[in-house]
């Protein structure tokens, strides 16, 4: 029986069980691909306060090292299910049957993607998802941007204040987000905004992105020339597989209160697969320690 699980070993997860095993709390992490998390995709933090810059996977790994080395138990586990009974049991696709007190969800969200060849590899080192973590990256240059609706549309608006020029690519006839950010992008000199393609594929040269293809609707291909590629596609929240335990919102989050406490007692939901507006590691790991702080005020009253 552990104090607490968190299901998920990304920023959230990790900051969470940093504070509860400083508390003396007993944890277990439980994550399906590699800890530490999505940032560890990123080729370059410059915005993780107190640390001018580092890559993405020195955060991951020096998190996972500061928490393995205050003890916790980590296990690379794929979550399928949690039961609530007077405790938690936590099921993985590995068969483990794990029980706790408390339990935090911390899965994340995934990137939708375009499922195009060479995509994976350029995620990272071409292909962005965040203006705000990789925006300055390509200061100067050329970048396009996928995408129609309102985050896609403030994307583009931070990456204009930066980049040489902006292209938007949308495969509907229009944009579908706020009229008043549309209009804005469109007085912007060095916006272009192109409805009606989609995006058929990635040129690349000694694997360094160079251009995005497209194709019209009347089957004409052309290609735009960028350095960078964000795709504002979607997000897909990972709580598909606690729907039975707890109420997701119409987007797939998990709603909660300010401690991160979602309806059911004893379950926690911390980092980007909580409802809210900001996605950052920083706000990743305020709610790792802000859900942690919640579970042992909770273990401890009901204890
Ligand atoms: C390319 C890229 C660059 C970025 N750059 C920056 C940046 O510079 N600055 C910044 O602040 N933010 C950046 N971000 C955003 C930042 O990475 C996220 O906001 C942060 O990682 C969120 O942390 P999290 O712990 O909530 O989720 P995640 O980091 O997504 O961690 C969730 C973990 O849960 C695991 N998981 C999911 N489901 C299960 C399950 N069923 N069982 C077990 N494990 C599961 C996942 O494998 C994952 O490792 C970037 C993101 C990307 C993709």
């Amino acid at each position: 029986m552990y104090d607490i699980i968190c299901v998920g070993g990304g920023a959230a997860g990790l900051t969470a069980a940093l504070y509860a095993l400083r508390a003396g709390k007993t944890v277990l992490v439980l994550e399906k691909n590699s800890f530490g998390g999505q940032v560890a995709f990123s080729p370059k933090i410059e915005n993780w306060p107190g640390t001018k810059e580092m890559s993405g996977l020195e955060f991951a790994d020096a998190l996972t090292e500061q928490v393995l080395a205050k003890g916790a138990e980590l296990e690379l586990e794929n979550v399928v299910k949690i039961e609530k009974g007077e405790n938690f049991r936590v099921r993985t696709e590995e068969g483990g049957a794990y029980e706790s007190r408390a339990v935090i969800i911390s899965a994340g969200v995934k990137h939708r993607t375009l499922g195009l060849p060479g995509e994976d590899e350029l995620i990272g080192n071409g292909i962005s998802f965040c203006a705000v973590c990789d925006g300055a990256f390509y200061a100067g240059q050329d970048v396009a941007l996928v995408g129609g609706g309102n985050s896609a549309l403030q994307e583009a608006v931070l990456l204009a204040e930066t980049s040489k020029s902006v292209t938007i690519l949308q495969d509907l006839d229009f944009l579908t987000g706020e009229k008043t950010l549309a209009d804005r992008l469109a007085a912007m000199a060095n916006v272009k905004i192109i409805c009606g393609v989609k995006v058929t594929g990635y040129a690349t040269e000694n694997g360094e992105l160079t251009g995005v293809l497209v194709r019209t609707k009347d089957g004409k291909d052309h290609r735009v020339d960028c350095s960078g590629v964000f795709l504002a596609v979607g997000l897909i929240p990972e709580n598909g597989v606690f729907a039975d335990v707890v109420e997701l919102d119409g987007q797939g989050y998990i709603a909660a209160d300010e401690t991160c406490e979602t309806g059911l007692p004893g379950l926690f939901v911390a980092g980007d697969c909580r409802a809210k507006r900001i996605r950052q590691i920083t706000t990743a790991s305020a709610d790792g320690a802000v859900s942690a702080l919640a579970a042992i005020r909770y273990i401890d009253n009901v204890k």
